[in-house]
């Protein structure tokens, strides 16, 4: 027996352990948070009413108040059996990092106490020299800093207090995701402040957005994944012949949760209870072997920590009960990959979604204003947005016909498309009898309450009081998405605002320059919205005519993340300085041609090693049937056959694996991040794909027995 029948046969004897279902919630939510209603019980009035203005209200943090949270969140931490507490951040790897210290501090003769300062709260420095900086940090000045971010609570995750903290450079730039996303969080806040106070509105004392994750993920059993060296170390499978069964019958979608799974899944969501991580939803997905959980959305800074830890939870919880979790955008060639749907609103200090039609006319002249801010962004910045969704996994989906592609329109639904075209054309009646609608604050009927969407094709959709932007990759942290989202819509309500303020100054009523100023933001960024197909294959051709961009690669994204107009969006709103983009914009190409160069070499190693000795043997053991057999019987006809269909994909295979190795040494000799992404994207990728039919048509005719790799049926249906 090979290893793979082995394991095989050792999942179908194996029973799945039993879900540990909790039926009281209440009393494990948030357990582990050291949370808002926790400083008020634990700190003096004063320093908990000068901390809660800074959590609530954004006011800068007193450092005079610093030692007296670190002790209280000391000695919450002790309680709940904490020994170490780490400062926990989010640098350019797209992972958080973590570096531990113990609150043990020896005070001689034996003697020790368990310490934890103001100081230690507030400011660290982790060694930081091997995280990516895109050339920000010289050696000379290597050291990064980590500085608290009070406005998410710490928690507790085993015997260690997290802290979750900000991540910068000797020189004050940002090293992580986190600075620019409370930027851009801040430069939204302003610009959509100043279109409130239009409205008269005195009482919102800030903005902010709301975001809703969904996470897809793929299990696959862990005795069949150690057995692939594609999944243990590029967490995607390299080669694999179709299975016989795979998505066609849809009969996963939404189907009975394995029992295996389940047991997963309830582990999961009780640590993620007990981090305050309201998980709502969970359910089986369209491919086999894929599932998602979303939880209820939360503030964007939040939303995104939380998504972080959700990914490190499911990752961690899978291997308790002998799965891999791959939260890769396209584990499976030829079955559907895994993206992350990040639904995002804006909501004022009073809990108003400013994206809700509302029901006054007041209410909706004030929608229509965020929705042309919304649509300005999006078209005049999709550039800077599809930047928000870059990485080499994702570019398995986009485009194909599973993920919305890479041309980023807007999804308005029928109803509200008909009211920008009344908007637009000055027509008064509706085409369906509609109520009749004007632009003018006074005669506004309110908009149709049902303006949900069913259209999966478009990216970026309006679901009724929320945009879900659907071309975020599964693997991805959401703070880049939100931040360009966040960018792009400050600086358009800017332009608005800018331009309403000029209006009223100059002595028009807000009901008159809306009157002129809609209409006009309408027709021009109308361009942007298609409510049709976005999988059909003549929407790129009218994109193109639409004059919408197509940058269907990483590389080509990134290559515009230096030019004026997409850098001047984070310039603008100080999101970003220019030597923080162009930073990222380095890190961001070396990250992809590594992570092609990782995949090239397996697969490389994988040919090499795995198949071709296999199929060699197989082709030999067929040349020696052919030859015996026509000595017997005078012809060989299937011996023969075999022999050279085996022999025709080992000779490939050979041979394409010398143009990948040749491929590959091409990317290590490229100078430059952007060449090394180019020679990723044009050399190495095709080369890999050659390997791979050919593994893949050998696959289809050696015996079962003899193929050492777990087959596609086998990782994705054994649950
Ligand atoms: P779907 O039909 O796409 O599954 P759901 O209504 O289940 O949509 O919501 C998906 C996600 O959207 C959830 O995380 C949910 O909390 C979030 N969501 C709902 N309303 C809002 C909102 N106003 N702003 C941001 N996210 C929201
Ligand atoms: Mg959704």
């Amino acid at each position: 027996m090979t290893p793979r029948t082995e394991a095989v046969l050792e999942i179908a004897k194996s029973q799945p352990i039993s879900p540990k279902f909790t039926p009281d919630v209440g009393s494990i939510y948030a357990s582990n948070v050291f949370s808002l209603s926790m400083l008020e019980q634990r700190l003096p009035k004063a320093v908990y009413k000068k901390l809660a203005k800074t959590i609530c209200d954004g006011a800068r943090l007193d450092p005079d108040i610093a030692d007296v949270v670190a002790n209280a969140m000391k000695d919450w931490a002790l309680e709940k059996g904490a020994t170490h507490y780490t400062h926990w951040f989010q640098p350019m790897t797209g992972l958080t990092a973590e570096k531990h210290d113990a609150f043990l501090t020896p005070t001689g003769g034996g003697h020790m106490l368990n310490e934890f300062s103001g100081k230690m709260l507030i400011a660290g420095e982790p060694d930081a020299s091997s995280f990516p900086s895109g050339g920000i940090r010289s050696t000379f000045e290597a050291r990064g800093y980590t500085a608290w971010d009070p406005t998410v609570p710490a928690f507790v995750i085993g015997a260690t207090l997290h802290i979750p903290t900000m991540f910068y450079s000797y020189s004050g730039e940002a090293l992580d995701r986190k600075i620019p996303l409370m930027r851009s969080i801040s430069a939204l806040s302003r610009q959509a402040l100043r279109i409130l106070r239009l409205f008269g509105n005195t009482k919102a004392t800030y903005v902010r957005p709301n975001v809703g994750p969904e996470q897809e993920y793929f299990l696959v059993d862990r005795r069949l994944a150690a057995l692939r060296p594609d999944i243990m170390l590029a967490g995607r499978t390299l080669m694999g012949a179709a299975p016989a069964k795979g998505q066609e019958m849809e009969d996963h979608y939404f189907g009975a949760i394995p029992p295996r799974v389940m047991a997963f899944m309830q582990e999961v969501e009780n640590a993620l209870f007990e981090l305050g991580i309201p998980a709502k939803t969970r359910h089986n997905e369209v491919a086999p072997g894929q599932f998602e959980i979303a939880p209820l959305y939360e503030d964007a800074n939040m939303a995104t920590d939380h998504n972080m830890l959700v990914m490190n939870l499911l990752r961690h919880i899978a291997a308790r009960h002998d799965f891999v979790c791959l939260l890769h955008e396209k584990p499976f060639a030829g079955v559907n990959g895994s993206g992350k749907h990040n639904n995002w609103s804006i909501s004022d200090s009073e809990g108003n979604n400013l994206l809700n039609p509302g029901s006054t006319p007041q209410d909706n002249a004030q929608f229509l204003v965020f929705l042309a801010a919304v649509l300005r962004a999006v078209h005049r910045h999709s550039a800077v947005l599809r930047l928000g969704t870059v990485g080499a996994g994702n570019d398995h989906r986009l485009g194909a016909n599973e993920a919305p592609p890479a041309i980023i329109s807007v999804y308005l639904g029928e109803q509200l498309a008909e009211v920008l075209d009344v908007i637009i054309n000055g027509k008064h009646a509706m085409s369906h009898k509609k109520p009749f609608m004007e632009i003018g604050v006074s005669s506004l009927p309110p908009l149709p309450v049902d303006l949900s969407d069913r259209n999966r094709t478009s990216p970026f959709a309006f679901t009724g009081n929320k945009f879900e932007f659907r071309a975020v990759g599964s693997s991805q942290s959401i703070a880049p998405v939100n931040i360009a989202l966040n960018a792009a819509m400050a600086c358009a309500l800017d332009d608005i605002a800018t331009e309403l303020e000029a209006s009223v100054a100059g002595g028009a009523s807000l009901n008159e320059a809306l009157q002129t100023l809609l209409p006009r933001l309408f027709r021009e960024d109308q361009a942007v919205v298609f409510n049709g197909n976005g999988y059909s294959s003549s929407w790129p051709v009218e994109a193109e005519s639409r004059g919408l961009p197509n940058l269907a690669t990483t590389v080509d994204a990134l290559e515009r993340y230096g030019d004026p107009d997409v850098m001047n969006v984070f310039l603008r709103q100080q999101v970003l300085s220019e030597r923080e983009i162009l930073a990222r914009q380095e890190i961001l190409l070396e990250n992809y041609a590594k992570t092609v160069g990782i995949e090239g070499s397996l697969t490389l190693d994988m040919a090499r090693t795995s198949v071709l000795p296999v199929a060699l043997r197989a082709q030999a053991a067929a040349a020696d049937a052919a030859l015996k057999t026509k000595a017997l019987a005078g012809e060989a006809g299937a011996e023969e056959a075999l022999f050279r269909e085996l022999r025709l994909h080992a000779t490939g295979l050979a041979a394409a694996a010398t143009t990948l190795e040749k491929a590959l040494e091409s990317l290590r000799g490229a100078e430059g991040a952007l060449n090394a992404a180019h020679a990723a994207r044009d050399v190495v990728l095709p080369a890999m794909q050659a390997c791979r039919t050919h593994c893949d048509a050998l696959e289809q005719i050696i015996d079962k027995a003899e193929w050492p790799l777990p087959s596609y049926a086998e990782l994705l249906w054994m649950h």
